[in-house]
């Protein structure tokens, strides 16, 4: 068996999208020795519609960031039409906690660029890199990862903090052995593929019984239309269907009649992909030497297109923590990442309780009023969010 010198360093982190990347770009930012590995290459797409709501938009703005999502091609989303009980109605994206859009870029220009702001930081961000288990110091403590990469050579990294950010299904939570520590009836489905040959002049949502579905425009002109069902809604239509597309079909038909005819002059550009059912749950936030970012810690139903900013929240938090952490030993470490982990708790329970409620596909009326409440939760993150200090500030004009 081949045997390798581990390299030594303050953090590693599991998964270099949203979460790991951000994560690292901050640790980067407060002067920390920070690798983050992804067994993905980057530019590079992964399973998930990409609606940042105001709440990422203000953390991509006080980042620095914001300029080269737009600059991608994503184009800023200023108007928002919702269609229900037979009426459409126009809203402008206010201006609130510094921010007038919303945006929707593909998740192969945004977690480029955020991978790259962590590199320009300083943080080394390794792709092909795939963990397959986590190292022990004589104490049980959690002191690196070990895998291989693309070729097969063995990697072996120590770290005091090891990061997973490594999505749902994470090896760092399985392997630390990180509890669930809530877990909700599981949410719906949602599904999604991308048209060309229509020009929208913002987001459209549409609510039906039983359904949410809509439009977020993107890149070069293209739309991603999506539809979010009950899972059994979405299997049944599955087993009926000749095909994905044709079972996709179906359900638009039946959530947005309206939206199902315009795209009669659309073409379809890619294949339709989604979850069938989603978890709704939380872990444990971190144990000794270890902490959990993004989907790895937090997982909801898409319905309210809200995990790309929960990534982007908690990776603020962790990091200031893990800052925190780094600086001190001991009691301090622990009262650091357990302030951590009560953030992160307070933070996301308004929005995972309207998302697990609108998962239940409640009757239109009640959908209707938790959308508003969503969205009056989602302004009250952004301001809290835009009133924090901005970790790294110093190096934010290199970003
Ligand atoms: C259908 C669907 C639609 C969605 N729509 C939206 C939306 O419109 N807006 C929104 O905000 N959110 C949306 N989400 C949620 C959003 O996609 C996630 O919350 C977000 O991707 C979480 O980011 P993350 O960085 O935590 O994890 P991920 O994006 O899952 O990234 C995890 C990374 O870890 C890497 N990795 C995993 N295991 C290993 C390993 N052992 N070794 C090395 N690398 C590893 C993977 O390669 C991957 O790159 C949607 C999700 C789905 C499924």
């Amino acid at each position: 068996m081949q045997t390798v010198n581990p390299s030594r360093h303050d953090v590693v982190i599991v998964g270099g999208r949203v979460a790991g990347s951000s994560t690292a770009m901050l640790l980067a930012r407060l002067g920390h020795d920070v690798v983050v590995v992804d067994q993905a290459s980057f530019p590079s797409d992964t399973v998930s519609t990409h609606s940042i709501a105001r709440s990422g938009v203000v953390q991509l703005r006080r980042w620095g960031l914001l300029g080269a999502v737009l600059g991608s091609g994503a184009p800023a989303i200023r108007q928002v039409t919702f269609h229900a009980l037979g009426e459409s109605v126009s809203r402008p994206v206010k201006p609130k906690a510094g921010v007038d859009l919303v945006v929707a870029p593909r998740r192969y220009a945004l977690d480029a660029i955020v991978a790259a702001a962590a590199q320009r930081a300083g943080a080394e961000v390794r792709t092909g890199v795939t963990v397959t288990g986590l190292r022990r110091d004589g104490d049980g403590r959690v002191a690196g990862v070990c895998g291989h990469d693309r070729a097969g050579a063995p990697v072996d990294l120590r770290a005091r903090y090891v990061i997973g950010a490594d999505g749902l299904r994470s090896l760092v939570a399985r392997a630390a052995g990180a509890a669930v520590s809530e877990a909700r009836p599981a949410g719906g489905a949602a599904q999604y593929a991308y048209y060309t040959g229509i020009g929208w002049a913002g987001m459209e949502l549409y609510v039906a019984e039983r359904s949410f579905a809509g439009v977020f425009p993107t890149h070069d002109g293209q739309a991603c239309i999506w539809v979010c069902t009950p899972s059994a809604d979405a299997q049944a239509a599955r087993r009926r269907a000749g095909s994905r597309a044709e079972a996709f079909g179906e359900l638009l038909q039946r959530s947005a009649p309206g939206l199902a005819e315009q795209l009669r002059g659309a073409r379809r550009i890619s294949p339709v992909q989604g979850m069938l059912r989603q978890p709704n749950q939380v872990r444990q936030a971190f144990g000794p030497g270890w902490a959990l970012v993004g989907d790895a810690g937090y997982h909801r139903d898409a319905v309210t297109a809200h995990g790309i900013s929960d990534a982007f929240r908690d990776a603020e938090l962790l990091a200031a923590a893990l800052d925190q952490a780094l600086d001190g030993e001991g009691s301090e470490e622990s009262a650091a990442l357990a302030c951590y982990k009560q953030q992160r708790d307070r933070a996301l329970r308004e929005i995972f309780e309207i998302t697990c409620r609108l998962g239940a596909y409640p009757a239109v009326p009640a959908f209707i009023a938790l959308q508003k409440q969503l969205s009056a939760a989602i302004d009250t993150e952004a301001a809290a969010l835009a009133a924090r200090p901005i970790p790294g500030q110093r190096l934010l004009a290199t970003a």
